[in-house]
């Protein structure tokens, strides 16, 4: 007796689904989609073998009973079904773990396995989907197509997953999908229309179930998503732990800058107001050091923010003549104490006026200088400006020579790293923190700029820093002196501003900051009303009309935010159109941005320079007022 179907492929797909079967428990995958697939496979396994089983059965339908028949084919039927339900469940764990959070919806599709055992139960008596009789053996009921209606709509759920999570899924992920559900519908087509008498549909399934085990299911692959996990994990806590580190120093740098701001400040009057040679000295070594000491808070605030990613560039116009003579003028003192001749050349043909984060290249030439100056003991400092003009851009570099003590070739590529410091015995004696070159570079980066060194040790090293920025006056530069830098604060000191009838109020909680600013405003003739609070600077403002108000951050009770905005909402307010700057400690990245949006005109960050404050003054006290 013949059997009704060729049964190979059937068999063939009992024997992939083994193998694969056997793969994947030696995995051991533990999460829920490895056991899915385990299922999926299990199913396939079944289906194959009762697709041949059956085939067997009916061509031999004398020796065995009726009811085992029509039990063998409900149970085809049914492992058919079950393998796209889990399928879809499949996918839809994959989509769960990558969105951390459960489908709904997917308890109904097993209660439609449910029902789908029913019907097949009540198929025995009507023979409605398919009957075995003695005479013709197996054959199609009218309702046959209802075996296919749980496939096809367990492959309308996964396609719906599909699309709707499409963008969480991996690309390796929804390909290997398609590819599944390609493979069953040739296989179905095939059986259909070419080639009915091969089971081809069953082997199929486990035919497309040989890629979705190699891309998602293999050792290598289960073990890559167990370490990106971990990684994501990881990845996390550091973040979090980064993000503690530098709210710590944002803090940190706050309490810090307070107190120097009193420091430098009143030191600044010393400066300003003895005529005492010694007194003097003695002020200027406290600026110093204090400078520094702000410098060294500034770079550590500045190395978190870059690592957080938070550093803003900060764009305007500035004259280039005066980013060469400031920065000059930073390191002049220290070079003048070692005996060392600056050299400056500047070709006379670049632009005047550049628009680019002005700030932060001169703190990076800061640096720079001060290096040269810290690890020269004689000769000279040589600064070179050039530029290559294109369009309405420059890319200018500044090269800064000295004939210092120079950096072995072995050690030019790590002093770019963080606390990297070269031949560290040997200058133990120089002050540092290796914190500036790294700062430097990443800054540099940040403007699509770089740094690059170039030395001879013992001889002496050069530093090239080279950025991009746009040209806003091409008028040229001329000749650049040092000669002609502007004067510094301190016994030097003229004030820019003279405006006796102009009334300012300064609200702070900190009685030493209000004294600082009258302090610094002293020769300016400015008037200066002080309030130890917000309340108490409502208070005035109730009374006095300013024209300009400086107002600090952190304060107890209401804080300067909150002064600003209960000031708005008084109606007729005497200072409604008063501009109110931001005069606080908080130096961290975008508070600028946030102040502005608060309602604030302009912001100051503490320790307050004289010249720049009195800068900003001469921007928001009107023209008449000044003489
Ligand atoms: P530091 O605070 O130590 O100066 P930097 O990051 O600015 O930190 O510099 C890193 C290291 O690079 C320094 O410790 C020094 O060894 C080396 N270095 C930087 N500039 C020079 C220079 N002009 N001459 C010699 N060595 C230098």
């Amino acid at each position: 007796m013949s059997l009704g179907y060729n049964i190979d492929f059937a068999v063939a797909g009992v024997l992939i689904s083994i193998v694969l079967l056997v793969y994947s428990f030696s995995t051991r995958g533990t999460t829920s989609s490895d056991k899915r697939f385990r299922w999926i496979v299990v199913c396939s396994l079944m289906a194959n073998s009762l697709d041949a089983l059956t085939t067997v059965t009916i061509a031999y339908q004398k020796f065995v009973p009726l009811g085992i028949n029509y039990l063998l084919n409900s149970l085809l039927f049914l492992s058919e079904s079950m393998i796209f339900y889990f399928f879809v469940s499949y996918v839809g764990k994959f989509v769960e773990e990558e969105r951390g959070q459960s489908l709904k919806g997917q308890v109904h599709l097993l209660y439609l396995i449910v029902l789908y055992v029913m019907v097949l139960i009540v198929n025995v008596s009507q023979g409605m989907i398919f009957s075995i009789t003695d005479e013709a053996g197996y054959q199609h009921g009218i309702l046959y197509f209802v075996v296919m209606i749980l496939p096809v709509y367990y492959a309308c759920f996964t396609l719906y997953l599909f699309f709707r999570y499409k963008g969480m899924l991996k690309r390796d992920h929804w390909i290997t999908i398609v590819v599944f559900y390609i493979a069953v519908l040739i296989g179905t087509v095939i059986q259909m229309l070419i080639l009915p008498q091969y089971l081809l549909l069953t082997f199929a399934t486990s035919i497309g179930l040989i890629p979705v085990y190699v891309t998602m299911e293999t050792p290598d692959y289960r073990a890559l998503v167990e370490a990106n996990k971990q990684l994501e994990k990881e990845k996390a806590k550091a973040n979090s732990a980064n993000e503690a580190k530098t709210d710590f120093l944002a803090n940190m740098s706050h309490e810090i800058r307070t107190p120097i701001n009193a420091v430098l400040g009143m030191n600044e009057m010393i400066l300003r107001e003895s005529k005492d040679n010694s007194i003097n000295y003695y002020s200027g070594k406290i600026k110093s050091a204090g400078q520094t000491l702000l410098s060294l808070i500034n770079d550590i605030l500045d190395i978190s923010k870059v690592e957080a990613g938070k550093m803003e560039l900060y764009e305007s116009e500035y004259e280039l003549k005066q980013l060469i003579n400031d920065s000059f003028d930073m390191v002049n003192e220290a070079m003048q104490e070692k005996g060392l001749k600056f050299e400056l050349e500047v070709s006379n043909d670049l632009p005047s006026t550049l628009f680019g984060d002005e700030v932060h290249i001169r703190q990076i030439l800061v640096n720079i200088l001060n290096n040269a100056v810290k690890y020269t003991k004689r000769g000279y400092i040589r600064m070179k400006v050039i530029g290559e003009m294109k369009d309405d851009m420059i890319n200018i570099s500044f090269a800064i020579k000295d004939t210092g003590i120079g950096i072995k070739r072995e050690e030019q590529k790590e002093i770019f790293e963080k606390f990297s410091r070269a031949e560290l015995e040997k200058n133990i004696n120089i002050a540092g923190t290796g914190l500036g070159l790294n700062l430097s570079i990443n800054l540099a980066h940040l403007m699509n700029g770089d740094i690059s060194v170039k030395s001879l040790y013992r001889v002496g090293t050069m530093f090239t820093f080279t950025v991009p920025q746009v040209i806003k006056n091409r008028n040229p530069i001329g000749n650049v002196d040092v000669g002609t830098v502007v004067a510094g604060e301190g016994s030097n000191y003229k004030n820019k501003i003279y405006a006796p009838t102009a009334k300012i109020l300064v609200v702070d909680d900190v009685e030493n900051n209000l004294s600082v600013i009258k302090l610094l405003l002293k020769q300016t003739g400015i008037q200066v009303d002080t309030a130890l609070s917000g309340a108490r600077g409502i208070d005035l403002c109730m009374k006095t009309k300013y024209d300009v108000i400086l107002m600090d951050h952190m304060m107890p009770e209401m804080n300067g935010i909150d002064t600003l905005k209960s000031m708005q909402m008084i109606p007729n307010f005497l200072n409604a159109d008063t501009p109110v700057i931001m005069l606080t400690a908080n130096a961290v990245t975008g508070v600028r941005e946030q102040y502005l949006r608060e309602g604030f005109v302009d912001y100051l960050s503490k320790p307050v320079k004289g010249s720049l404050l009195e800068d900003t003054l001469i921007k928001y006290i009107s023209k008449e007022k000044q003489e």
